[in-house]
């Protein structure tokens, strides 16, 4: 990176960080929620009878009654315009991964002049042109209608910008016949399934079946750099992530960033995300430095699972908005540097009927036997599906990161922890005869767990899918992925798994109730104990065993897509209405192609970072040292081996360079992504060799040691 940028970028570093420490922020939480259109705000805003209605659709979930949306259409825009809003719109989840809105202003004109108003049809239902949002084939560009729906579930908020504010309503997005073409449809379909599907087993149990609540709780992953190194990389601007880049000689290894002290750039910017989120009603509660330099996590207290899909998307978004604020960028991609950590997204998922978490091993045998029959049936569900699982969180980010030192491999296992796995064993050659679990059996709806300590529980980051002491871990979503996809699978996996033992457990009688429920949890765990791993997920035994187990595991992300369209999959999806065959299959063919693209720019941008910065680089390093050479030779100078050396070295460069290049350039043609991978791996190995042999003032990229360090 040349002199002058490089002494820009120093300057404007020195000059914002004379900035800190923090001014003027007070402990006072007043504002939480002030954004959002709550319980509060609907009870302040809309008459109470309106109100009544609207908050029995949203906590009990009663149909929506479409006679009071004049009324709370009315009222949400009088909030709207309070909090400095003049437009509103229907904000929702494309297949793109990202977020969608397109506004309109309350404003109508009335002769000279113009009102403020907000229809209910125009709360209810959106039609936004969906021509350009991807819908693999369910619908044609002429009939390229789409519909928003409104989600009462998730509270409409304000999104604030320096010139004014805007009302953004949830919204579901589907085609004029009521095709999903978003990711919050099949979400709200999962949650109705599992909902169903806990209710039939509580009530198989005997138990009160009040209000199913799936809860999640997404730790956010991200880096942060200073926005001027960012803007001289073409890679990280088009894809996110950078193409090239020798790693330097310290980055990770010295275990010193993780939970490190924050720099106060990063606390300053870290404060103002959390003012953002809170005053949007989202709770983010802890934030640390991660392992990788410049790496960062954020969690938030966990949420009823669609409002936190939603909380999670208003997270990615505020993080890159408050960065480029404080001069810095966030990147929020899986892998945006080679040699160091990933970024990945922990979904924290739990499932409550009324109180009662059936993640939560009880202090009663009633409780226990809940747990652990809800237990047995996530085993059988990961097992069942486990390719399912990887099919979500399939992309062309997370292949960086998956597999990789840091991250779960794409092998999906589950991890129980010690004392679990010794309960889960005991279970399986239990056969109903001592009371007591430490004589090796265990009678379920006798004994009582003993009480297991929540933090014990985990101490493995290897496993894709860990128990954690109340709720299952799913660590495999990347960095920038909506949490929709992950939860819709599992949700629906879960789903499936409570039906089928609550039809089992339906039939049991009630004086033999325990010991049949026995028999089944038992053979569920002989059937799936294969997908339960407690060892280490980065270890090559645990490939070559997992292999003799017969899981499932595929390198290619395209393969773990394919498994979407695989027939028992369409099947479970049509069974708990999530999809329809149309639908999978659309969506199938939507990721294969974002897939695919997202490669192919990889691709276009190494190729023209490499032509047209990292060669001219190279060759006029080569035209120095030669014509040192030269003026060495012509004055019958000794010692110049050296300059031999280098210009040789630089000269095979500037050949290889060539030839990688031409390699990539015919992968481009024949748009394999596969081969463009491997042609794109194979340039920057060489580019990355010459980042050492050109002058540091005439590297035309900043160096990892820059980005990562200095910020
Ligand atoms: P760690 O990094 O050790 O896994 P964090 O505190 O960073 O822990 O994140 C844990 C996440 O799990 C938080 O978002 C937290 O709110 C969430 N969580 C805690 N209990 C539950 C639960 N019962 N169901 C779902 N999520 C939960
Ligand atoms: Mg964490």
């Amino acid at each position: 990176m040349n002199i002058s940028c490089r002494s820009k970028t120093m300057d404007t570093i020195a000059a914002r960080q004379a900035d800190c420490p923090l001014k003027g922020v007070s402990g006072n939480i007043d504002f939480y929620a002030e954004d959002v259109f709550n319980t509060e705000s609907i009870k302040q805003y809309l008459p109470s009878k309106v109100a009544a209605k609207l908050l029995a659709t949203i906590n009990d979930g009663k149909p929506l009654n479409e006679t009071i949306a004049s009324d709370v259409a009315h009222g949400m825009k009088e909030w709207a315009i309070d909090h400095g809003a003049t437009h509103f719109t229907h904000w929702f989840l494309p297949l793109t991964g990202s977020t969608a809105e397109k506004h309109d202003s309350f404003l109508e004109p009335v002769g000279d002049k113009a009102i403020m108003t907000f229809s209910g049809k125009n709360l209810i239902v959106g039609e936004p042109d969906a021509s350009s949002f991807p819908s693999g084939g369910l619908r044609c560009t002429f009939e390229a209608r789409g519909y928003t729906a409104w989600d009462p579930t998730s509270p409409a908020f304000i999104k604030r910008h320096a010139n004014g504010a805007t009302l953004c309503i949830p919204t579901a997005f589907c085609s004029y016949t009521g095709a999903a073409l978003d990711k919050k449809t099949p979400v709200l379909r999962s949650i109705q399934a599992l909902s169903t599907a806990t209710k039939r087993l509580m009530k198989a149990f005997n138990q009160p079946t009040g209000k199913v609540t799936v809860m999640l709780g997404a730790e956010q992953e991200y880096f942060l750099i200073d926005r001027l190194y960012y803007l001289h990389r073409p890679d990280l601007v088009q894809t996110g992530r950078t193409l090239f880049g020798a790693p330097p000689p310290k980055h990770q290894q010295l275990e010193d960033h993780y939970f490190g002290s924050i720099r106060q750039r990063v606390l300053k910017f870290m404060t103002e995300v959390e003012h953002e989120l809170w005053r949007l009603g989202i709770p983010a509660k802890t934030r640390h430095n991660e392992v990788a330099p410049a790496q960062f996590e954020l969690a938030p207290v966990f949420e009823e699972v669609n409002l936190a899909i939603d909380h999670n998307m208003l997270v990615m978004e505020i993080l890159r908005q408050v960065a480029e604020r404080h001069g810095l960028v966030c990147l929020l991609h899986e892998k945006p540097f080679a040699s160091v950590n990933g970024s990945g997204k922990h979904n924290n998922w739990s499932l409550l009927c009324g109180k009662v978490n059936l993640l939560d091993p009880g202090n009663d045998p009633e409780q226990n036997a809940i747990f652990l029959t809800a237990l047995c049936a996530m085993i059988q569900a990961v097992d069942k599906h486990s390719d399912l699982l990887l099919a979500a969180v399939a992309g062309a980010g997370n292949d960086h990161r998956l597999g990789a030192n840091e991250a779960p491999p794409g092998i999906i296992s589950i991890y129980l922890g010690q004392q679990l796995n010794e309960i889960i064993e005991l279970l399986e050659n239990g056969n109903g005869g001592s009371s007591h679990h430490k004589a090796s059996q265990l009678r379920i709806g006798v004994d009582v767990l003993p009480p297991l300590p929540r933090d014990a529980t985990d101490r493995n980051r290897t496993s894709p899918f860990a128990f954690t002491g109340n709720k299952f871990e799913f660590r495999a979503p990347g960095s920038s992925h909506s949490c929709a996809g992950a939860m819709m699978v599992l949700n629906t996996i879960a789903a499936e798994a409570l039906d089928e033992i609550a039809a089992e457990i339906e039939k049991f009688k009630p004086k033999t109730f325990n010991a049949e429920l026995q028999t089944l949890l038992k053979s569920i765990i002989k059937k799936h104990k294969r997908i339960i791993f407690n060892g280490d997920n980065y270890s090559g035994e645990w490939r070559k065993e997992a292999a003799a187990r017969g899981l499932f595991s595929s390198p290619s992300a395209l393969e773990w897509l394919k498994s979407l369209t695989d027939r028992k999959n369409i099947d479970l999806f049509e069974k708990y209405k999530v999809f329809t065959e149309q639908e999978i299959s659309s969506r199938h063919e939507v990721f294969v192609e974002e897939y695919r693209r997202r490669i192919r720019i990889e691709g276009g941008i190494a190729l023209e970072i490499c032509n047209s910065m990292i060669v001219p680089a190279v060759v006029e390093q080569f035209q120095k040292v030669t014509s040192a050479l030269l003026n060495a030779k012509t004055l019958k100078m000794t010692g110049t081996s050296g300059l031999t050396e280098l210009a040789k070295n630089l000269g095979c460069g500037i050949d290889e360079l060539g030839v990688k290049a031409g390699k990539l350039e015919k992968a481009l043609k024949n748009n394999r992504p596969e081969d463009i991978v491997k042609a794109m791996n194979e340039l920057r190995k060489i580019a990355d060799g010459m980042e050492n042999l050109v002058a540091d003032d005439a590297w035309p990229l900043p160096k990892y040691r820059e980005m990562l360090f200095i910020y």
